[in-house]
Order: C-alpha cells, then sequence, then structure tokens
C-alpha cells in the first residue's frame, strides 16, 4: 500500500463554517488538524448572511472576537406576504450580520494561527480500513487519520460518491444573492415573500446589503433571466420593489445556486461524523443554518476528543454524537421542514404569511421552534 502523504489526528472534509470551526476547537485542545478545502479564501457564498447570537458565547470560548468584523448588530424583524401586508417583532436573542467572505476567511486565517493545514484540494474518496481512514485528493495525494469530520456542505462530489439518498431526489430550490449599496436599517431583518419563495434582506459589514432568496424552480423557469424574474415576481411584494429599486448592485453578476435540499441525512456514515449542512440543512427562512453548523462542530469537536483520549470507544463516539444532534437540532429541522412544504405551494405560503401578519404570536412561536438558547460553554 502507498504511503500516505500526509497524516493527522482529525481530517475535516471542508472548510466552510462548519468545517473551520471544528479545526480552531480541536487545534485549541492540542490536537494535529488537517482541514481539506476545494476552494480559495476569501470567497462570497449563497446566503443570508444574518447569524444567531446563540453562537457568541462559542466563540469567546474559541477566542475569536466577531467585533473585529463590524458586524451589524440585529433585533427586529420586518415579515411581509406578498401583498405586501407586513409586522414588525423583536428578535428574541437577535442576531448580527456579517458577510461569509469575511467570516469564512476570519476563521481560515484563525485555524492557520493554530498550526491547523489548510489544504486547497478536493476529497474524491474515504476509505475506512482497520479502524483508519485513508481520505484521496483530486491532486492523487492521501491523507490519513483515525477520525474524519464531514463538513462538505449541502450538496458535493462526496454526497454522490457515497450514494447518500438525498442527491438522487430532484430538489426544486434555487437561490440568488447579491451585495448592493442602499438605504436599510442596521438593526432590521427582512423576510419579505413573493410567489414561490421569500427573499431576507439585511446589512452586514461596511455599510453593505444583502438580498438573498430563494425560490422554486416551477416559478423561476417561465422567465427570462434573473432580471425579468425580479422584475415580474420579486418586486410584486412592494416592500422588495422598494428596496430592490432603491439599490445599487456591486456584484458584477448574483451568485446562484440550485438542488438545494432540506431532506433528512445521515449525521454519522461510514465512520465519518457529519457536521454542518452536511448532517441536515435547515430551510433559510429559519436563519439559523450557520448558528446551527458552528454548533454542530462545538458537539462533534467534544466527542471526537473523548475518543482521541481514549475515554470512550468509537462506537461510544459515534452514537454520542447522533444522540447530541438529535437532541439539539431535529426538531428544529422538522419546523424548517414544514414551513419549506408550505411555501413550495405558492397558495398555502400566501396563506400562512396572511395570518402571520394578522396573528404576530405566530411569528414569535415560528422563530421559538427554529432557533436555539445560546451555546453552553461548561
Ligand atoms: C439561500 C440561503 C440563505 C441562507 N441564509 C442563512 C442566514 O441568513 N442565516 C443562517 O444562519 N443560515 C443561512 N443559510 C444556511 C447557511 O448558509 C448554511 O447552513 C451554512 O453555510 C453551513 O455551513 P457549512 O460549513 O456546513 O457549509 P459550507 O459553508 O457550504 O462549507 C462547505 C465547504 O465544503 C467544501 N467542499 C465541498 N465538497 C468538498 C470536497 N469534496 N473536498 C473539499 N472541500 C469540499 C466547499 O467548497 C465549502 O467551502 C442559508 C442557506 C441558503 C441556501
Amino acid at each position: 500500500m502507498k504511503t500516505p502523504d500526509f497524516n493527522a489526528d482529525v481530517i475535516i472534509i471542508g472548510g466552510g463554517l462548519a468545517g473551520l470551526t471544528g479545526a480552531i476547537h480541536l487545534s485549541k485542545t492540542g490536537l494535529r488538524v488537517i482541514v481539506i478545502e476545494k476552494n480559495s479564501y476569501p470567497k462570497h457564498k449563497v446566503c443570508g448572511e444574518y447569524i444567531s447570537n446563540e453562537v457568541l458565547p462559542y466563540f469567546k470560548w474559541l477566542d475569536l472576537d466577531i467585533e473585529n468584523l463590524h458586524p451589524t448588530h440585529i433585533d427586529s424583524l420586518h415579515f411581509s406576504s406578498e401583498s405586501g401586508k407586513s409586522l414588525k417583532t423583536k428578535l428574541p436573542l437577535g442576531g448580527f450580520g456579517v458577510s461569509r467572505y469575511a467570516l469564512d476567511h476570519t476563521l481560515y486565517l484563525k485555524a492557520v494561527s493554530q498550526k491547523c493545514a489548510v489544504l486547497e484540494d478536493q476529497v474524491n474518496e474515504v476509505v475506512f480500513n482497520n479502524d483508519f481512514s485513508t481520505v484521496h485528493l483530486s491532486s492523487g495525494k492521501t491523507v490519513t487519520s483515525s477520525v474524519v469530520l464531514g463538513a462538505f456542505g449541502k450538496r458535493s462530489n462526496l454526497d454522490q460518491k457515497m450514494g447518500r439518498d438525498f442527491f438522487h431526489k430532484k430538489s426544486p430550490w434555487l437561490a440568488v444573492k447579491s451585495h448592493y449599496k442602499g438605504d436599510f436599517p442596521d438593526d432590521v431583518v427582512g423576510l419579505h415573500n413573493f410567489k414561490g419563495g421569500y427573499c431576507g434582506v439585511s446589512k452586514v459589514e461596511n455599510n453593505v446589503l444583502n438580498i438573498c432568496y430563494l425560490t422554486n424552480f416551477e416559478s423561476f423557469k417561465k422567465f427570462k433571466n434573473i432580471e425579468d424574474f425580479q422584475e415580474k415576481t420579486v418586486e410584486r411584494n412592494p416592500h422588495l420593489k422598494n428596496i430592490l429599486r432603491n439599490s445599487e448592485a456591486i456584484f458584477e453578476k448574483p451568485l446562484t445556486i440550485s438542488q438545494i435540499s432540506f431532506e433528512k441525512k445521515n449525521n454519522v456514515e461510514n465512520h465519518i461524523l457529519m457536521i454542518g449542512d452536511t448532517a441536515g440543512l435547515i430551510h433559510p427562512l429559519c436563519g439559523n443554518g450557520m448558528a446551527m453548523a458552528i454548533h454542530s462542530a462545538k458537539l462533534a469537536s467534544e466527542s471526537v476528543s473523548e475518543f482521541l483520549n481514549q475515554r470512550i470507544s468509537r462506537e461510544e463516539m459515534e452514537i454520542h454524537y447522533q444522540k447530541l444532534w438529535n437532541t439539539n437540532f431535529k426538531k428544529r429541522l422538522r419546523y424548517g421542514r414544514f414551513l419549506g412544504k408550505i411555501l413550495e405551494h405558492s397558495a398555502l405560503s400566501e396563506i400562512l404569511t396572511k395570518m402571520i401578519t394578522f396573528i404576530p404570536f405566530m411569528l414569535s412561536l415560528i422563530i421559538r421552534k427554529t432557533h436555539g438558547n445560546e451555546i453552553v460553554i461548561k
């Protein structure tokens, strides 16, 4: 057998939010970590860029001061139905707005400063044998370790390679995001519905406005291009029309992604502990995916530390992590999936959004059911 090119205590596949958080956590405890990320930093990502304050105690523990990125501080939600009927509510815990460009890059620099190796390469296969995993890269190199964390996001070549169920089911969702210059309050996140989708609006650092919408392909395909779709569908909501008509795009063209799946996934597969979207993506309407990605990295890192310090067996580590994941996230994802199903049907979606604007308590309830509490540090 060929000698591996690298080895580590832990290999993390994917250097997004979950992967980099796991790398910072594990290296802080003295473990040798290799992150394999196919893209280079910094990079813009399709995301609403509103992060729940749930993560703040954990960021503090990781010695990450988010204030250095000059985020906006968001404590209110402005919600509207397609017709423009709207309501404002306070967010119980609140959050902050920061671009993924800045956030992921900061986490990357922190991981590197803690001596994590970050390889720019793509993982093509993971083979588990004799209590060790061998990770095969596009460059032809191999990396081995006794623990692998899967942090490769919502949809990756590895999902196909591993034959994960969700990969073969068609998903109707696509998303469009761009940064803008425009007037918008710093402390508000807007959640505005339109036929077949919804749009999130909030400020990030440097007075930049992030506008990101999710829509189903059926609505989208009837139009010539993004501009046409925005004008004839998204802007039918008067709030969105006002925001889009009075803002100037900073990106040359918007970023888009498709095939966004909210299907159930296994959180341990082939002895890989899955974290972030690789374990399950909550509907973005809930604005909780990033907090969950970061929190799941903490839970996996703690389970891995127990195993590598020989306090529990591999089997116990895997069972322990699955239990923690289910306790913390399973219900939130279920609610998110339910909301997503409603959104898939324009008529139901309009009824729900209208009901919410008439019965504001429903919105508070949805926020409570799809968000967690501050991450507890023991
Ligand atoms: C439209 C939309 C809006 C959203 N808005 C919000 C919001 O406002 N608030 C919120 O909290 N959440 C939001 N989310 C969810 C949030 O973006 C995700 O939950 C979060 O990005 C998950 O982080 P992650 O680390 O799991 O995945 P990612 O950040 O996607 O990282 C995965 C990484 O793995 C790498 N990778 C993949 N395959 C390989 C491979 N084979 N080899 C090497 N590297 C690989 C990728 O390049 C990528 O960098 C939104 C999601 C969508 C789709």
